[in-house]
């Protein structure tokens, strides 16, 4: 807790937002994985276009293919949610749910996009529960495109069953719906929905263990002692990633899922080439 003091305490100051505290400096060591983290972020990838990932990166700007001030400033999408009705059974659920939703826009907030959930009914997974593929097909089927929200269903985890029967996913999305478990804590449901929702989004995986599409994270293996707001701090989206968020604002409902022009999925091709990815 004293190492996260201090972080916030040097974000604070780092940010020129609060007065010079009257109090000593943090004698404690800084946080190592925001630390990483940081640098991860002020060092592009290491890849080999010629000139680099910046000039790379201020090519696709000079292209000025999709420029983002023709888009909206924010977009809310709305959410459908599917609940296995075992998610009534952790405390205060309804709070559990908000609570979730807005953790999630809290990795978003940079983007302008925000989720709201629109709808909440009742559907149960029985034994398919841990049949993530199953699930996603079912919920495909049972709750229909409407063209105006996107489709997220709910299946409660109670154990740390993860691998066995889930086809060895922890989260899965197609078009514009998608399925996650509910974990008893309320951390791990945070990062897996945002990953997911990313998919729905037009953000794909990219390596490293805390971009929140990482296909290295490890959500599941959050330390238990971590508070909600350090996995909010901990966890980001990569810059391509963000670009890909930001780009949604202007995106369309299809049968296929949220669809950009073909001028912005260029543009999104172009920093995929500059990133490596
Ligand atoms: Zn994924």
């Amino acid at each position: 807790m004293a190492a996260l003091a201090a972080f916030f305490g040097a974000l604070l100051l780092a940010c020129g937002s609060a007065p010079p505290p009257p109090v000593q400096p943090p004698t404690a060591a800084p946080d190592p994985v925001v630390g990483e983290l940081d640098r991860l972020l002020a060092r592009p990838a290491q890849v080999t276009t010629p000139g680099g990932v910046a000039a790379c990166l201020r090519q696709v700007e000079r292209g000025a293919l999709c420029p983002l001030e023709e888009l909206p400033p924010w977009r809310v999408i709305p959410v459908r949610v599917a609940l296995d009705p075992r998610y009534h059974r952790w405390p205060a659920w309804r709070e559990r749910l908000a609570r979730t939703i807005a953790c999630v826009n809290t990795f978003y907030q940079p983007t302008g996009l925000q989720w709201r959930v629109r709808e909440v009914f009742d559907w149960d997974p029985g034994a398919q529960r841990h049949e993530l593929y199953g699930l996603l097909d079912r919920l495909q089927r049972e709750l229909p495109y409407d063209g105006r929200s996107v489709r997220l269903g709910i299946s409660v985890w109670e154990e740390r069953r993860i691998f066995a029967s889930s086809g060895g996913e922890i989260g899965l999305s197609q078009y514009e719906s998608c399925v996650v478990p509910s974990w008893p804590r309320i951390e791990n449901d945070c990062v897996i929905l945002a990953h997911e929702l990313g998919h729905l989004a037009g953000a794909v995986h990219v390596p490293g263990k805390h971009w929140i599409m990482g296909w290295a994270a490890s959500p599941f293996h959050l330390p238990a002692g971590d508070p909600l707001a350090r996995v909010t701090a901990v966890y980001r989206f990569h810059p391509r990633n963000r670009a890909a968020l930001l780009l949604a604002r202007g995106a369309q409902f299809t049968p296929g899922g949220l669809a950009l022009p073909e001028a912005c999925n260029e543009r999104l091709r172009q920093l995929d080439a500059c990133y490596g990815l």
